[in-house]
């Protein structure tokens, strides 16, 4: 299917943003294209295209590196995510954050809903707010719908670290960033989370930051 013509602005930017080849540049926080809503996927870009502009993320992200990256990161306001974590962390961090390896996928027209009433409160980070990061209370558990990069149905239950890794992303396509629903005084830099805060959980920062946890 060729780009429709009521689309073709937003394909036409989408091939000039690929044909530069290699990892895309990442948007940073202040612009407001990661503020806006972003745009369901309904073959804007067509298949051939969609396919190079997926690629193109699953680049980016591992050049970043990240396990997660969503549209509007790069720029293109439609609803679409990439992620993967092959989950390089110490065993005991691991298990505390339920950090198990997720292959790689696309989420296309996200959205997801809590399963049961747990939160989990960890630092994150996010690869359009450079250099910190801050301890976010999200639900353990998400059931996520929407569909993948052929158009199939996504019906399928997170938890653990896939689970925030989807709500972050998930976020993104609705304009909000994780900041947006952090515990603000966790905020520490890259350098002060690993120098400080590296433990599974974070009950010493939340101590001696002087932040509540769920
Ligand atoms: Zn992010």
């Amino acid at each position: 299917m060729a780009p429709s013509p009521d689309h073709a602005p937003l394909a036409e930017r989408v091939e000039e943003l690929l044909a530069a080849g290699g990892p895309l540049p990442i948007v940073a926080a202040g612009q407001p294209v990661l503020r806006r809503a972003a745009v369901p996927y309904d073959g804007q870009l067509g298949p051939a295209l969609l396919a190079r502009f997926v690629e193109a993320l699953r680049l980016t992200m591992h050049a970043a590196p990240g396990v997660g990256l969503a549209a509007p990161q790069v720029g293109v306001e439609l609803r679409i995510a990439v992620l993967e974590d092959p989950a390089p962390v110490p065993e005991e961090v691991a298990v505390v954050r339920g950090r198990v390896p997720q292959p790689f996928r696309v989420l296309v027209n996200p959205a997801y809903e809590p399963v049961g009433d747990a939160r989990a409160a960890f630092f994150e980070g996010c690869l359009s707010v450079p250099g910190w990061q801050a301890v976010v209370a999200r639900h353990a558990a998400v059931r996520l719908r929407g569909q993948d990069e052929r158009g199939r149905t996504l019906d399928e239950e997170f938890s653990g670290w896939p689970a925030r890794i989807v709500q972050h992303e998930t976020d993104h396509l609705d304009g909000t960033l994780y900041l947006d629903r952090a515990e603000l005084r966790s905020l520490s830099t890259n350098e002060a989370a690993a120098a400080l805060w590296a433990q599974p959980a974070p009950r010493a920062a939340a101590e001696a930051l002087g932040f509540d946890l769920p």
